[in-house]
Formats: structure tokens, sequence, C-alpha cells
């Protein structure tokens, strides 16, 4: 998913960030994601996973990112 986020947000290139969200198990993607209330993802470098995700989610929900 933090892949999908860098393809989308930071190239703009949101056929290969659905792609590589395609590519994800079903129940492992953004669908599981909107089973948490609040995300408990946590990252030891500090990546904003939380923080992708809902702008990931933003995309989607835009319609940019057809997935
Ligand atoms: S903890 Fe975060 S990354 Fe994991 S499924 Fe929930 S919202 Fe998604």
């Amino acid at each position: 998913m933090m892949r999908a986020h860098m393809y989308a947000a930071q190239y703009g290139n949101h056929a290969l960030a659905a792609e590589t969200m395609a590519a994800i198990e079903v129940g492992r993607g953004l669908d599981a994601c909107g089973q948490c209330d609040t995300c408990k993802a946590s990252c030891r470098h500090s990546v904003q996973i939380s923080n992708k995700l809902g702008h990931l989610r933003q995309i989607v929900a835009s319609g940019e990112l057809r997935v």
C-alpha cells in the first residue's frame, strides 16, 4: 500500500498505483483498512502509514484512482 501511495501521490502515476493495489490479496488492502476505526499500523522508520493510507483513500474516493 505504501508503494501504491508513492506512485499515486508522489509520481502522479495512478495507473501504476491501481496496478499495485490490484495485486494485493483481497482483504489485505484498503478493503481491510475500511474495517478499522483507527489505524494501528506503526513503522519503526517513522513512515506515516496511517496518514498515507488516509491520503490514498481520498485519492480513490475522488475518482482519480480507480481500483
Ligand atoms: S491497522 Fe491500519 S493498515 Fe492495518 S488494516 Fe487497519 S487501517 Fe489498515
